[in-house]
């Protein structure tokens, strides 16, 4: 049977993250060629040992997506070694302290936007540019629902986030007359596991209006802002990449879907 991806490459950035690897996965069973790209060098052989289950072609590429010109590097021996990149799923992040604005730490600010923001646009310019030239692409951004509503003690990570419904809206412009798709996610609350614990844990030490001082009535209080009553799964993430990706998309361009129990 026919897939939706067969023949089409997919780099997806931090892949071996836990809703990069998910969304790798999906892609490759969809039928893609895959490129995983991460810093974190070790854990992005494990995870290609994963995606090698599927019977797609795999890569991996160790990059550090803040610096441009490992990224145009890692772009171009990608295409390489795998021909044109079709997809993208420019994801790679980092979330950064909790601290209220007065306190936040500007370098771990800078950090924030550096990966979140600067890197994500590395990663969107040196692949479009590509794209372009093939005429073909469908791209993905990773924000967060932290980029469309600003949550306490999280400065950093809202501006970064906010700023990837900004580059998403305006490279769906610049893209759109080379054939070129470009949307969005917003997670919200995602769990259980590390990533949920540490939010829990360092939104209750923030010590903030907002927030009990312990971590189980923090991760009480959160649920109860949603009105579908808990958490997302990473699992619930993967179909909805897969689906702006696809031609069932293919009249939607610029938007930042949420996922986000309501
Ligand atoms: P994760 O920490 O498991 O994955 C992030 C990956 O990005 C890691 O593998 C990390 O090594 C990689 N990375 C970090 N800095 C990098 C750099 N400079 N260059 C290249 N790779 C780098 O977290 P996740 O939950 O899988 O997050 C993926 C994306 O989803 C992030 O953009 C995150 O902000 C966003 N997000 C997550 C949630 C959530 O609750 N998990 C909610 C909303 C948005």
């Amino acid at each position: 049977k026919e897939k939706r991806f067969d023949g089409q490459v997919a780099l997806v950035t931090g892949a071996a993250g836990n809703i990069g690897l998910a969304t790798a996965k999906r892609l490759a069973q969809d039928g893609a060629d895959i490129v995983l790209l991460d810093i974190a060098a070790d854990k992005l052989e494990e995870a290609r040992d994963e995606i090698s289950a599927f019977g797609t072609k795999v890569e991996t590429v160790t990059c550090d997506v803040t610096d441009y010109k490992s990224v145009e590097t890692a772009v171009a021996s990608a295409e390489d070694k795998m021909g044109p990149i079709a997809l993208l799923f420019n994801n790679a992040g980092y979330q950064g302290t909790f601290t209220p604005v007065q306190n936040y730490d500007p370098e771990d600010f800078t950090k924030v936007i550096q990966i979140d923001l600067i890197g994500a646009f590395h990663v969107l310019r040196a692949v479009s540019a590509r794209m372009a030239a093939h005429r073909f692409g469908r791209i993905v951004n990773t924000s967060s629902m932290a980029g469309l509503q600003g949550p306490p003690n999280m400065v950093a990570y809202a501006c970064a986030k906010f700023g990837i419904v900004g580059l998403t809206q305006t490279a769906s412009k610049d893209l759109a007359p080379h054939g070129i798709r470009v949307n969005a996610i917003a997670p919200a609350l995602m769990g259980p596991g590390f990533m949920w614990d540490r939010q829990v844990e360092l939104q209750a030490k923030a010590g903030s209006q907002y927030f009990s001082s312990d971590p189980k009535e923090v991760s009480d209080e959160m649920i109860k802002g949603v009105p579908m009553r808990r958490l997302g799964d990473i699992s619930e993430i993967p179909g909805v990449v897969s689906f702006l990706m696809s031609d069932d998309s293919s009249y939607m361009t610029g938007v930042t879907l949420p996922i986000s129990g309501g």
